[in-house]
């Protein structure tokens, strides 16, 4: 497989056809899978806003001032008031604001940058990037886009990219029924291909100021197995988020 960055693309503003600019300037094949960083989607979405949008109610300011005390770090009071407002479920408040997306996507901060947003206090994630996914999808001459976020993970140090959207593929490529090198039936590896590729992505996409949001996947061999539509876990079946509600006094 190759992977490369889509050249040139400017500075994203809203009401920008992010289909049109890729299609100018990469000549894609249907089996390309074009990986799109969630900053570019937001900026294009008019998702960015200004402090002044989100005038901190009493929740937030206790939460801003929780923080403070446990960590010494100034959140600002506007901010943890735009992370409620995008969020459905707060998951921990303190050493850092843990939450749910509307669309079920679990990070820190709701997912919103304060980076590579100029003229703008903040950047919100896409309202729903699956969503986003599939209409840059129409717009292209590939069967298969990716929304990328960076972030971080528990248990690791250091961030690395993740799908948060997709529309052509299934997230999950289940493996098993299928046999490992001694014959042993595989029971439990569903492996999550969009994140995979999202993180490869994410290699190219750097963080900083390189203006390459999109990355082209060429040639990734899907291989012949079942396919698994399963990405964000259900709360039902994730233990960590059940342990982190019981520690929380929630349940
Ligand atoms: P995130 O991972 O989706 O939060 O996005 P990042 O802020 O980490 O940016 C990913 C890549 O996109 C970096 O190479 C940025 O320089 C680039 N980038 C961000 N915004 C723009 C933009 O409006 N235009 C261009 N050309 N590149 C951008
Ligand atoms: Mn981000
Ligand atoms: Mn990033």
């Amino acid at each position: 497989m190759e992977l490369f960055a889509a050249p040139d693309l400017p500075e994203i503003r809203p009401g920008h056809d992010i289909a049109a600019l890729i299609r100018e300037r990469v000549d894609l094949r249907p089996d390309d899978v074009v990986c799109v960083a969630s900053t570019v989607v937001s900026k294009a979405e008019g998702r960015s806003a200004d402090r002044t949008d989100f005038p901190a109610g009493p929740r937030a300011r206790e939460i801003a001032s929780n923080i403070a005390a446990t960590t010494g770090e100034e959140l600002p009071p506007w901010f943890a008031q735009a992370v409620l407002e995008e969020s459905v479920e707060v998951l921990l408040e303190t050493p850092f604001l843990l939450t749910e997306t509307r669309f079920g996507h679990i990070g820190v901060n709701a997912g919103i940058d304060r980076s590579n947003v100029p003229e703008a206090d903040l950047l919100l994630l896409p309202k729903q990037p699956s969503e986003s996914a599939a209409r840059i999808r129409d717009g292209l001459p590939a069967d298969r886009v990716i929304v990328t976020d960076t972030c971080g993970r528990p248990f690791r140090h250091g961030q690395r990219g993740v799908a948060i959207g997709w529309a052509g593929l299934s997230p999950g490529r289940d493996w098993r029924g299928e046999t490992d090198r001694d014959g042993r039936e595989l029971d439990i590896t569903v492996e999550n291909v969009a994140d995979e590729l999202a993180a490869a992505a994410n290699l190219l996409a750097g963080e900083g100021d390189g203006g390459t949001p999109v990355v082209v996947v060429r040639d990734f061999e899907w291989g012949d197995h079942a396919e698994s539509d399963a990405h964000f876990r259900e709360v039902e079946t994730d233990v960590v988020r059940r342990a982190i509600r019981a520690w929380t006094n929630r349940e």
